[in-house]
């Protein structure tokens, strides 16, 4: 009997529809994802009684590690916010926010950020979250962080706000003259109020422990991407990514769990591309890879799982998205270095995908489309969120013109769901994938054969000395 892999817990219902054709396995990565993410909402709930301090902070430019090194617990109000639109519940604390005088065109994010402090603080999973001890403004690229902040000192008046500025890198390099600016608001702001807040005294061997484990963390999750270059892909980079990224953007990077959560799905992963396996989806795994895209842009929360289904009904495969890259940007060899550790929280802030410039981000983009073996090219523009919308048509032109490859560009919104359109959507979808295929049937430039396959079904001859190389195999 064939194994099916359980799709990801936020699948209302998707267990179901991959149990038919067999039996359903939970893979031990889904099970210690699963206790890591109930464990710090346990520790949040539970932060009052047992004195932890909690943190309110953003995912892009997050300073984990040195969260971790003062033993507070972070609250990251956009990944409340997605999972309030992935239950379908976004709408009503939006509407709550415009009610109190939020305009329509606020990002979403914070609207419902917003409506959920209107509404007692309740968190998606409806446990009452604690208020801040700290605002740790630390964000990059995205200006709408700033006034979220300043929105929530009126919130949390008296709390207080310690801010990293994280200059734009406008031409693609980082200075030393940059870092050393960031370094010195770290040692002059930042650690200084996280030791009044947490009570405690900088340990810097403890934050570079933390950055040394951030470091293993980021190696396994830049392999486990990579394994995406495989045809066919063992996995969906978008819409399971956003499933793996998880513990990384939730806090747990730095943290011994990551190391051993992200080891583990390379295993498994790994195992996939050996097999010659294709994406699990919410209907079981995909019969057949038929189009390899790279997707820019967050996707849509409120319809997740109808927004996914346009996809793999198509045999469409997502095999590497900008979006998964938002908490920091590792495919380019970063990683966090426990000998420098303040340079590199500098670093890997001023290196995040929502700080880079956009020809980089089409230098990106492009290289993705190249190694990643894509078919098309797709942009989801969020109606309400401005840092990654700007400059997306530019992005699609330029990478159209270097690359003839097939392009599109759909809308919809986070977690407002009246900006989702399934049938503006699908229309859209329906013609890119016709253009694709006719491109296909004649030859066009991603025309890939497909790799030898064994009679064990073993199948990408290129990569597999490397799997066996890591011993994964
Ligand atoms: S505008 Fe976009 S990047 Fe900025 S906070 Fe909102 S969702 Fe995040």
């Amino acid at each position: 009997m064939s194994k099916i892999i359980a799709p990801p817990p936020f699948l209302k219902g998707a267990a179901k529809a991959a149990a038919k054709p067999s039996e359903v396995i939970k893979e031990r990565s889904m099970l210690l994802q699963k206790q890591m993410l109930g464990d710090l909402f346990h520790d949040l709930t539970t932060a009052k009684d047992t004195g932890r301090k909690v943190v309110y902070t953003f995912v892009p430019g997050n300073l984990s590690e040195l969260i971790l090194a003062f033993d507070m617990l972070p609250v990251y109000p956009e990944i409340n916010a997605l999972q309030w639109g992935m239950r379908k519940k976004s709408g009503s604390l939006i509407r709550d926010a415009e009610k109190y005088g939020y305009s329509e065109d606020v990002c979403t994010y914070v609207k419902c950020d917003v409506g959920m402090f209107l509404n007692g603080n309740i968190g998606p999973t409806g446990e009452k979250l604690p208020p801040p001890d700290l605002l740790l403004l630390s964000y990059t690229g995205c200006f709408t962080f700033l006034k979220w902040f300043e929105n929530l000192q009126k919130l949390y008046p008296g709390v207080p706000t310690a801010m990293l500025h994280t200059p734009y890198a406008a031409d693609g390099v980082i200075t030393e003259d940059m870092v050393t600016y960031m370094v010195r608001q770290l040692e002059e702001d930042v650690i200084p109020k996280m030791e009044m807040v947490s009570g405690k005294k900088f340990n810097p061997e403890k934050l570079s422990r933390h950055l040394g484990l951030a470091s293993e963390s980021e190696d396994w999750i830049s392999k486990i991407f990579d394994l995406t270059k495989i045809v066919p892909s063992p996995i969906d980079a978008y819409f399971a990514g956003v499933y793996y990224i998880g513990p990384i953007n939730a806090g747990f990077r730095g943290a011994e769990s990551a190391v051993e959560y992200y080891h583990q799905l390379y295993l498994e992963v790994a195992e996939r591309a050996r097999e010659g396996r294709t994406p699990v989806t919410p209907e079981g795994e995909l019969e057949e890879e038929r189009f390899r895209l790279v997707v820019e842009g967050p996707p849509n929360w409120t319809h997740f799982r109808e927004f996914w289904k346009l996809f793999y009904d198509m045999g469409a495969v997502v095999v590497a998205s900008s979006y998964t890259k938002v908490g920091g940007l590792f495919d380019n060899g970063f990683r966090h270095d426990p000998d420098n550790p303040l340079e590199s929280l500098a670093r890997y802030c001023m290196g995040c995908y929502t700080n880079i410039s956009l020809p980089e981000r089409v230098n990106l983009l492009e290289g993705f489309i190249k190694d990643y073996k894509a078919d098309g090219f797709l942009i989801n523009s969020i109606k309400s969120c401005n840092s990654f919308s700007a400059g997306q048509l530019l992005i699609m032109r330029e990478l159209e013109q270097r690359l003839g490859v097939p392009v599109s560009f759909i809308e919809s919104d986070l977690v407002d769901p009246r900006y989702f359109s399934y049938a503006n959507i699908k229309n859209r979808l329906d013609s890119f994938f016709q253009m694709m295929d006719q491109r296909k049937r004649v030859g066009g430039r991603h025309q890939f054969s497909k790799p030898e396959q064994t009679s064990s079904g073993e199948q990408c001859s290129m990569i597999l000395p490397v799997l066996q190389q890591e011993g994964a195999l």
